[in-house]
């Protein structure tokens, strides 16, 4: 057997905060081992100043990277039609339906390669391309998510696959448009997908189910594939990210989308609910007693003009959350998490609101929140610095003038409050260094095929 691969900190984020000297250890599997605190350096090991665990991104639709900036003009009617999440999607449609399943491999690549840079090392994906540009299955079923996984590998970063069961395009089981046939699939199509999938699992692979939204997916179909779905299975849903959908939703069923989910299933820690935006007290109680995972995607939340998710209110009642990109218009855990702080700070009109009696330092507390809850919402082990976990770290640049002469307890308010460099120097993801010196190993052949692809599609 091999013998370990090791790194020392001078200080390492563990889950009851920071530590010095900790010796870190893991194994050919990519998983840590034991962990030694107060050790001196071995010869020959690697020293770095600050270590802290790699954050989970948990929800991702990767193919919208190739999006980003090209749906920031308004329409004719500034006046009287302003722009909305609608008109984004009817966007998002029309480049959905010309994607090949290599073109998706290729964005996906430089996304995750983007991401891994800037600190995440473990993706959602919530992938609902299944079908050919004619709506047809293809030959393999899980051939897009196949491609989506390939680029995981071929970028180093951990995935959680998400299959999406998508049919209907509106509340009261109303038919899919013709621009949504690529996504179309019932609880047999997610099933076999879930299946194919199956041998794909593994130290950076597991697989979960996401029924797309309580508008796309009905109680029925959403409770065949749980029945049938192995145990520990993460599942996800878009929620309630529109005050649209919360009207229609209150229009066909008299519920709210968060009642009427907890009042037709069994709805507990195996679930995310992603875009809980528009939620009322009972909802956020409701949601923090079953110890889901609110899904919190604030960069796009913001682009999309959706709303602020009650943060304090859900902390407060000891809600767990998570952070993801998304649509993709920021690869960087640290804007997500610096604007779901800012959002809060001015709709409040105060200042440090994400903290508990426990942990009054923002950075760390949003951190530390976000990594747990992430990790529960990935359903691997992860995000913890601890034995038995994915060696899933982040090593930051201590010459940078950000964190010269810091004292530890200002570090995460450091990186995520003052500037926008990137201050993640090196990656070790799944074991193996993905990022050093702030470049992606593979960082110039994922680039060259992406731009080949972004070509491609920008012509046609
Ligand atoms: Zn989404």
């Amino acid at each position: 057997m091999s013998s370990p691969s090791r790194l020392f900190a001078r200080h390492a984020l563990l889950p009851q905060g920071w530590r010095r000297d900790v010796l870190l250890e893991w194994d050919a599997a990519g998983d840590l081992m034991q962990l030694k605190e107060g050790a001196a350096p071995p010869a020959g090991v690697e020293v770095a100043q600050y270590v802290l665990p790699g954050m989970v991104n948990l929800h991702s639709h990767a193919f919208q990277r190739a999006l980003g900036g090209m749906t920031e003009k308004a329409g004719d009617d500034i006046h009287h039609a302003p722009d909305s999440f609608w008109t984004w999607r009817e966007l998002m449609y029309r480049f959905a339906r010309q994607i090949t399943p290599g073109q998706m491999e290729a964005i996906a690549a430089q996304l995750f390669a983007e991401c891994l840079r800037h600190g995440y090392t473990a993706v959602c994906e919530f992938h609902y391309i299944l079908r050919d540009a004619a709506g047809a299955l293809y030959a393999r079923p899980a051939q897009t998510a196949e491609r989506v996984l390939q680029a995981a590998r071929i970028s180093g970063i951990g995935m959680t696959m998400l299959p999406v069961l998508y049919s209907h395009a509106g509340f009261g089981e109303q038919p899919l448009k013709a621009e949504q046939a690529r996504f179309r699939s019932d609880a047999n199509d997610v099933l076999r997908i879930i299946e194919a999938l199956a041998p794909l699992r593994g130290g950076q692979v597991e697989v979960g189910f996401a029924p797309h939204s309580l508008r796309a997916a009905s109680v029925t179909q959403i409770r065949q594939v749980l029945d049938a779905l192995p145990a520990g299975r993460p599942v996800h849903i878009h929620i309630a990210e529109q005050q649209g959908e919360v009207r229609q939703c209150l229009d066909v069923s008299g519920r709210r989308p968060v009642q009427y989910l907890y009042e037709q299933l069994d709805v507990d820690a195996r679930w995310c609910l992603v875009h809980a935006t528009h939620v009322q007290p009972g909802e956020v109680a409701q949601m923090a007693a079953s110890g889901v995972v609110a899904g919190l995607c604030p960069t796009t939340e913001a682009n999309l003009g959706d709303g602020l998710f009650p943060l304090a209110e859900f902390i407060a009642a000891g809600g767990r959350f998570g952070i993801g990109s998304d649509s993709h218009v920021s690869q960087s855990p640290v804007e997500e998490l610096r604007w779901l702080e800012y959002g809060q700070r001015l709709q409040r009109q105060q200042r440090n609101v994400a903290v508990t009696p426990a942990e009054r330092h923002v950075g760390d507390c949003l951190w530390q929140s976000a990594l747990q809850g992430g990790a529960q919402a990935a359903g691997r082990k992860l995000g913890a610095l601890a034995p038995g976990c994915r060696a899933d770290l982040l090593v930051l640049d201590d010459a940078h003038v950000n964190l010269c002469g810091v004292a530890i307890e200002d570090v995460l308010g450091s990186v995520l409050f003052c500037g926008n460099d990137n201050l993640v120097r090196d990656v070790l993801c799944g074991g193996q260094w993905q990022v050093r010196g702030g470049r992606h190993v593979a960082q110039d052949a994922i680039a060259a095929a992406y731009k080949r692809t972004l070509a491609q599609l920008r012509a046609l």
